[in-house]
């Protein structure tokens, strides 16, 4: 006895991983026989739907994948708070074009002037170029680079870290590194200089990175690697967070003497 062919068809679609082509078949058909459209038209349209499908879930796979702590894209950035920020350079960033060529990024300003904000918006960007990121605060790597050299998987650790075509370290200053831990993350930009992108957000100027890291000749190969081919995002101002604060204050002292 012979299986009835819509089944054959839905167990070789499965099998063929077309899921898009499965669900859709059906309703296309009928939308197609009604509109008079011809047998050709109607695979474009079943195929069409199937990579739109799949690139969709590529992009939701690389946003998991970078382990963002919050999703921000640059459209909920208000520029306008932040004047010494290049909103052009930014929006330029936003293509992802620096990545292709192995360029850097940094960011520097005082705290709550929306660094994380803007790392997460070019994170989510590059994501949605279907480019391999990973996001991760400087002690959180730290952190997973010395105990994976405790449990001996530091190569395995290192390979995946270099892997990325963008690698963003978040808050970079905020706590001094140890000696082990300053020359691990060292060998991460090293092993990165010209094979992949780094983000770097901190709050110090470059001549304070010399605490952070403990040594001046460490800093300065550093930082060496990094602004070979780098763009400069300068984020001085005032903390948004600070500034929304002080106005509901405000609103909220107007309201009361209403
Ligand atoms: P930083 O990393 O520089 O300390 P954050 O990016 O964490 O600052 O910003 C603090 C908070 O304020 C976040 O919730 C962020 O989304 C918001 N924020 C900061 N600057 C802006 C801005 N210009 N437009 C919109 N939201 C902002
Ligand atoms: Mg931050």
């Amino acid at each position: 006895m012979s299986e009835p062919p819509q089944l054959l068809l839905d167990h070789h679609l499965k099998k063929l991983k077309l899921p898009t082509f499965l669900a859709e078949y059906d309703k296309q058909a009928r939308q197609c026989a009604a509109e008079n459209v011809d047998h050709v038209r109607y695979l474009l349209r079943l195929s069409e739907l199937e990579l739109i499908e799949r690139e969709r879930r590529m992009i939701e796979r690389r946003i998991k994948a970078a382990k963002f702590p919050a999703t921000k894209s640059l459209d909920s950035f208000d520029f306008k708070a932040l004047p010494s920020l290049n909103k052009a350079l930014v929006m330029e960033l936003a293509r992802c074009q620096y990545i292709g060529y192995q360029q850097n990024i940094i960011a520097l300003g005082p705290s709550g002037t929306g660094k994380t904000h803007i790392a997460l918006g070019l994170g989510l960007a590059a994501c949605q170029k279907g480019l391999k990121v990973r996001f991760i605060t400087a002690a959180a790597l730290v952190h997973e680079l010395l105990e994976a050299a405790d449990e001996k998987r530091l190569l395995r650790q290192q390979k995946q870290l270099i892997s990325q075509d963008l690698l963003i370290i978040d808050e970079l200053g905020y706590v001094p590194l140890s000696k082990t831990g300053a020359e691990l993350l060292f060998e991460i930009f090293s092993q990165r200089y010209e094979r992949g992108s780094i983000l770097v957000t901190s709050n110090l100027p470059f001549d304070e990175w010399t605490e952070v890291f403990g040594s001046e000749r460490l800093t300065g190969a550093l930082l060496d690697r990094l602004t070979h081919y780098v763009h400069i995002l300068e984020m001085n101002g005032e903390s948004y967070r600070l500034n929304q604060s002080r106005q509901r204050q405000k609103q909220s002292y107007k309201n009361n003497k209403r």
